[in-house]
């Protein structure tokens, strides 16, 4: 098939033929140009039946992207990401629909394996041999591994904030790895005025074309994948909310774009909303859009430790996505550093999904957007998750994250060593205490097992409605209990009374989680029987937790 392809200004919608050196609009000046395709050539019923034959992967929408010769393309096995149902995180969050987007399983460990994929492989179509890219530390790998692989050489510029691991990878690959003890927006400027200097092919970054069209590609997949998920394969769906961790929005404005172009081919009826998450140290667009003006204000000084995350200056890609927000919904939001490495922890012990700082910002993002009530219950809500936890800092594990026996020779277990292995085995588990959970939702119900024992030394037993929950109360006097209101049979009200009428077990803490709204009555007569009430969304807080783990020791 022939591709008739196009360049179509952002801002006076001028077109031009595709050319990758292009720079910008020539009629206003504009940097950020769009690939248009020429839909009458491609049949969607055709399409869609075409497609079921293709293989996974980002080319399978390949009439879409902008290479024109497939021998051109460098392929890894990049995008085709699995799209995981959350199914306990979602019960703990009260979410009926949650979908994780896990980019982590490309061949870097990020989304900007796509951005690779389609920028290298246009560079060899343009006949490019050598490239100067800018990044904070995921861009310069995926494209380091790219470049490997087509032969061209890559320089390579972080700013001094990117981890060691980040920048050892990128040499690995070959790259040639530049620090710049100064903040990214400097990194680029000295990234730009090198390539110029040298005559050598500048990345442009959000402002390539290829970036963008690649990035459309995960919002092609989710909605062929929701499609699956939610449809039974009749048709594509569109979910309410994309939520990304934003640095200089190329995730979320391909995103946007991709959801365009597939509601003009017809294939979707709706646009999703954009949740654009940044940290708090830099977050230039949160700021903005809480002034409400469309023009933000660059950070000089970013305060966070979150490398990928830290674009101080996001120029014409704020407008776009203000712009986008104005049109379609969604907003701007924030969270901390500290919130984010918490995220991290939930995240992992409850779906088993390791990530990095800048996904656990998104994920914070979400448990806000969740207590705030700007996401309702009933919302298909998909999280874009990339970049793996490699390596995990300190930050995020904290100091209790092992348990050691020393039976070395200093520990004289030699000469008694069955007694100095069961005695060390007594000491670990002298600290357990134990506590039961009564919650009739079995997802939820593990996942609070799950953050009660990556807290502490813990044994925690379940049970899944108040009768049984009492026998165990009864059976392993537990140094707290914990219950669900809402259960059927005996509920969770009647547990707290059976407790305190028993002299056994009226001594015992009792915390009650809930989703129910409380009448002021309610909550005046739980507060007087139970040591601590909480709320289901604010139970996913650690600091909830590990208040609860603290008050056993
Ligand atoms: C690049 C990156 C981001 C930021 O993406 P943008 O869309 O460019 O703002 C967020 N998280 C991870 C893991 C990334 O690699
Ligand atoms: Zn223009």
């Amino acid at each position: 098939m022939n591709k008739a392809i196009t360049l179509e200004c952002t801002n006076c919608r001028t077109r031009v033929p595709l050319d990758r050196r292009v720079a910008g609009c020539p009629a206003c000046g504009e940097v950020m140009l769009e690939a248009r395709y020429d839909l009458d050539q491609i049949n969607v019923e055709e399409w869609l039946k075409t497609l079921r034959g293709r293989r996974e992967g980002l080319w399978r929408y390949k009439e879409v992207l902008p290479i024109y010769n497939p021998d051109n393309i460098i392929s890894m096995g990049e995008g085709g990401t699995p799209l995981l149902r959350s199914r306990a995180l979602a019960s703990m969050l009260g979410l009926k629909n949650l979908y994780i987007k896990d980019e982590r399983q490309g061949p870097t460990a990020s989304f900007k394996d796509r951005q690779a994929a389609v920028a290298v492989s246009a560079l060899k179509e343009i006949g490019v041999d050598s490239v100067v890219v800018a990044s904070t530390g995921n861009v310069a790998i995926a494209y380091a591994a790219y470049c490997a692989r087509a032969g061209i050489k890559l320089w390579a510029f972080f700013p001094s904030l990117t981890p060691g691991d980040k920048m050892r990878e990128a040499a690995l690959y070959g790259a040639e790895v530049i620090k710049i003890t100064g903040t990214y927006d400097q990194t680029k400027e000295l990234a730009a005025r090198f390539a110029r200097r040298q005559g050598i092919f500048l990345d442009r970054g959000i402002k390539s074309v290829a970036a963008i069209e690649a990035m459309k590609t995960i919002a092609y997949e989710i909605a062929e994948q929701l499609g699956d998920s939610l449809a039974e394969g009749r048709h594509w769906v569109t979910p309410d909310w994309f939520l990304q961790g934003v640095s200089g929005g190329m995730g979320p404005i391909g995103v946007g774009k991709g959801f365009r172009e597939m509601l003009d081919f017809g294939l979707v009826d709706r646009m999703p909303r954009l949740a654009n998450i940044q940290s708090t140290g830099c977050a230039p667009m949160v700021q903005a859009f809480r002034r409400g003006q469309r023009i933000a204000i660059p950070v000089d000084d970013p305060q966070t430790i979150i490398a990928t995350l830290a674009t101080g200056n996001p120029g014409r890609a704020y407008e776009l996505l203000y712009d986008y927000v104005q049109q379609y919904g969604g907003g701007f939001f924030d969270a901390s550093d500290e919130e984010a490495f918490n995220a991290i922890r939930i995240l992992a012990r409850s779906e088993g999904i390791s990530v990095e700082p800048a996904t656990g910002v998104t994920f914070a993002g979400l448990f806000k957007m969740v207590q705030s009530g700007v996401i309702k219950p009933d919302d298909v809500v998909v999280v874009n998750c990339s970049g793996h936890t490699m390596p995990v800092e300190t930050q995020i594990l904290g100091e209790r994250w092992q348990r050691s026996i020393d039976l070395s020779e200093r520990a004289n277990i030699p000469n008694v060593p069955q007694e100095g292995i069961v005695s060390a085995l007594d000491q670990i588990e002298g600290q357990v205490r134990r506590v039961v959970v009564i919650e009739d939702n079995a997802d939820s119900a593990r996942l609070i097992k799950r953050m009660l024992q990556a807290g502490g030394a813990l044994e925690v037993a379940l049970a899944h409605d108040g009768a049984s929950g009492l026998k165990l109360v009864r059976q392993m006097l537990p140094d707290m209990v914990i219950t669900d209101l809402m259960m059927p049979d005996v509920d969770g009200f009647e547990v707290i009374d059976t407790m305190k009428a028993d002299p056994d077990l009226c001594t015992i803490p009792i915390v009650v989680i809930s989703a129910k709204e409380l009448t002021a009555r309610e909550r005046a007569r739980l507060n007087e029987q139970v040591k601590l009430l909480l709320q289901k969304g604010s139970a996913i807080s650690e600091d909830v937790i590990d208040t609860l783990v603290h008050d056993l020791e």
